[in-house]
């Protein structure tokens, strides 16, 4: 997926600008991409109209591609369609009552038991979880089992067959023990069906809960729009939790859901550990959804940064063989400005992972600096003045040994030879070397 993706940007880049043209084929790949990530396919045609829309109208700078500006925007579209920022999640009242509700086997109890751990451990709650599951006994062994791991207490009770009384009862015994979060577990269904439908709504309507999340198999894809919908409709409920977000599961089912009822995913959960529960991020699902690296962000420092005048300045410059040392040490604060320089380069997909173990430190750039700076003005716009008793000078101020210097001076040299070489070329080929 994420290879099909980085074919798709690579398509796009070297043209100046986007077109309706060069745009159709990254538009499908965007599309495709939505799909595989199970992503309603209504949702993905949609939303990638829409991208489309607003891609034609943005201005592209010259510092990024078209289709880096396109990642840029197919993200932050993603991220805004997800609630842009993490939703609140509410736990006010005393007791807060947090009522837990989706189809059977979505993960409603392991869920219950991390929520409940999560408020105990990062939230300094005293939860008590209770077992409103009346059609199974099993599902109350093994709340049990899970509050016993996680030592928050539980409440069942095994002849109670109704299932708004078991919660009333739990409320009732949270505040004679002091616990400020009840959290109810409910029984679902294999499919949406009336009776549990009328049955959660019933204890929604009695303990006037603080939260009700309804809780989802991220791998559930497709079916997510109509299992969602019928919740909604019934409970209105406040968030989603999404969970099995396991392994390379996409996590497609975040953005139907947001799409079909616009409520938030609070939070997103993987493995069967007690401890593996997260917020959701909005942003890091955007990401994940299109499996690439955070390309986005690059292409906002550029934006920020960079200055189209000056680039425009430096090009004429380069053209004129008038590239000097000024303009090196300008480039090299450019570069620093936009941060730290491995990071930035890990930015790019498949960069990071190459790099990782590599030294690239923004010192590395410090000693050139200093060689810069100890050079007069004159010299810095003439490099062919500095002959070598300026050169024994320029290593003094420097701090640096004579070798060194003639070093830089040699690798300068070769980069202003590269330069004539390119300007003397004809233009198509010299876009072609650069494509390389
Ligand atoms: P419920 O019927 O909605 O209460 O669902 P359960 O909580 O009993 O979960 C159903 C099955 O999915 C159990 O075997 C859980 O261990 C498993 N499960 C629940 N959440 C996750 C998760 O985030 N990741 C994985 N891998 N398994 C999960
Ligand atoms: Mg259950």
């Amino acid at each position: 997926l994420s290879e099909r993706l980085e074919t798709a940007f690579k398509n796009l880049k070297g043209e100046a600008r986007i077109t309706d043209l060069n745009i159709a084929n990254t538009v499908k790949d965007i599309r495709r991409a939505l799909i595989d990530a199970d992503v309603n396919y209504k949702i993905a045609k949609e939303f990638t109209d829409k991208i489309k829309e607003k891609a034609m109208g943005e201005k592209v700078l010259n510092a990024i591609s078209p289709g880096q500006l396109m990642v840029k925007i197919v993200q932050d579209e993603l991220t805004e369609l997800m609630g842009g920022q993490e939703a609140e999640f509410n736990i006010s009242g005393n007791p807060a009552v947090i009522l837990i509700a989706g189809l059977q086997g979505s993960g409603k109890t392991t869920f219950t038991g991390k929520l409940a751990n999560y408020l105990k451990t990062k939230k300094g709650k005293s939860p008590l979880v209770v077992a409103a599951d009346i059609y199974r006994p099993a599902a109350i062994d093994q709340l049990t089992v899970l509050a016993g791991q996680i030592g928050v207490d539980i409440y069942a009770e095994r002849e109670n067959k109704d299932a708004v009384a078991i919660a009333l009862n739990a409320i009732k015994q949270a505040k004679a023990t002091n616990k400020n979060v009840v959290i109810i577990d409910t029984a679902g269904r294999l499919a949406v069906d009336e009776a549990m439908m009328t049955e959660v709504a019933n204890i929604k309507a009695a303990v006037n809960p603080a939260e009700i999340l309804f809780v989802v198999d991220s791998m559930t894809g497709q079916d997510a729009v109509n299992t969602a919908k019928a919740f909604n409709d019934r409970l209105d409920f406040s968030g989603v939790v999404l969970t099995k977000l396991d392994g390379d599961t996409r996590g497609g089912a975040a953005l139907t859901i947001q799409y079909t009822v616009n409520k938030p995913v609070k939070f997103v959960s993987s493995g069967e550990k007690m401890e593996t529960l997260d917020v959701f991020y909005p942003a890091r699902m955007a990401q994940r959804i299109l499996g690439m690296g955070d390309i986005a962000s690059l292409v906002e420092k550029a934006q920020e940064q960079y200055d189209e005048e000056q680039a425009r300045k430096l090009e004429k410059k380069i053209r004129k063989n008038q590239f000097d040392f000024q303009d090196f040490l300008d480039q090299l604060q450019q570069i620093k400005k936009m941060g730290n320089i491995k990071d930035l380069m890990g930015m790019i997909p498949g960069v990071g992972k190459a790099i990782k173990d590599i030294d690239i430190s923004d010192d590395a750039f410090k000693g050139i600096e200093a060689i810069i700076n100890s050079m007069t003005p004159f010299e810095r716009a003439n490099p062919d003045s500095i002959n070598p008793s300026r050169r024994q000078r320029i290593a003094k101020g420097a701090g640096k040994e004579m070798s060194e210097v003639n070093a830089f001076m040699k690798q300068f040299d070769q980069m202003r030879q590269m330069m004539k070489m390119m300007n003397k070329m004809p233009m198509g080929r010299m876009q072609g070397l650069m494509g390389r």
